[in-house]
């Protein structure tokens, strides 16, 4: 089956990027709650990928377009600034090694000027890599990576199928910190439900603080119709918490987590209140700001549904 290019699904820091597919969807589709769920995974082939970098190359240096190219690179490198690259799609660090290596080593080639390369990684990704790899990736310029952690608590991480748990989360994200990779992590307010909503937060912000990411960003959860725990909800057996209960698991998390120096942030369209601040400097001001608003409860403090996005 011919390689089909993923829709452009980012991190909201990477809106600047050229967006480089290697893989469409996910590895490890089993998550519950995501839209990736059932997915099939396509790698890219890496011929293919230098062909669309080099015609990429040619075009910011002469203006001159190569046939069979799509007209979407064209369009994403009329608006590029030439420095940072994204690699699509949910975890395109599953992408064979030997290629990965060639893919970047031919982008640096080409295009000298970027500055930096990021994608999505899973747990499992980084897991599968050596300390040496992740090096070689850095030095080529693969240098962030985003990771989905969403729960701490090893019951929600079983439940929504994650794939590991909180132990090899901690393993994973303390690898590619110490081979020198910035990580961004993000987790789910609300995923534990009603009943396991105070466990899913302490666990949550304890294995953000044995990590001690660079960036930590909270996102709600949203129901995602097709995914089976939008079936549970449906059912009865998954209670979803109400947008102030994740206002307190936001606090809570928050309060409970301990980092050295971490951008932390909750601006993801998907939350009901953006708070963000470096921690720990910023904590007692970001508890205040949700501290205000948990005690007025008034609902026009919070994002309306209507324009929360995944
Ligand atoms: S690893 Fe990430 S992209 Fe893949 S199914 Fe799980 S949440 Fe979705």
């Amino acid at each position: 089956m011919a390689f089909q290019r993923p829709d452009i699904y980012r991190p909201p820091s990477e809106h600047d990027c050229y967006f480089l597919p290697l893989t469409r969807g996910c590895s490890n589709n089993s998550c519950t709650f995501c839209g990736a769920c059932g997915s099939k995974l396509q790698i890219r082939d890496a011929d293919d990928v230098k062909k669309e970098i080099d015609a990429v190359s040619l075009y910011l240096k002469a203006g001159v377009r190569i046939p069979n190219i799509p007209p979407i690179a064209y369009m994403i490198a009329n608006e590029w600034n030439g420095k940072k690259v994204f690699l699509q799609d949910g975890d395109a660090l599953v992408y064979p090694f030997p290629k990965l290596k060639d893919v970047l080593e031919h982008l640096n080639e080409k295009l000298p000027q970027v500055e930096r390369v990021s994608c999505y990684a899973t747990p499992q990704d980084i897991l599968r890599r050596s300390p040496e790899e992740l090096r070689e990736l850095k030095d080529l310029k693969l240098s962030i990576f985003y990771t989905g952690l969403e729960s701490g608590d090893d019951d929600v991480l079983s439940a929504v199928a994650k794939g590991v748990d909180s132990r090899q989360m901690v393993e994973a994200g303390r690898k590619a910190i110490d081979a020198g990779i910035t990580l961004s992590l993000t987790v789910l307010l609300g995923l534990g439900g009603v009943e396991g909503s105070k466990e899913h937060v302490l666990e949550t912000a304890r294995v953000l603080s044995e990590i001690d990411p660079q960036f930590a960003g909270a996102l709600t959860l949203t129901l995602i119709e097709g995914t089976p725990l939008y079936k549970q909800w449906k059912q009865g057996t998954f209670h979803p918490i109400s947008p102030f209960q994740s206002l307190e698991e936001l606090r809570l998390m928050i309060e409970h987590s301990n980092f050295t120096n971490c951008f932390f942030s909750s601006m993801h369209a998907s939350n009901y209140l953006s708070v963000r601040g470096r921690l720990p400097q910023d904590k007692a001001k970001m508890l205040k700001q949700l501290d205000q608003v948990l005690a007025k409860k008034d609902p026009s403090s919070l994002r309306p549904e209507f324009l929360r996005g995944l």
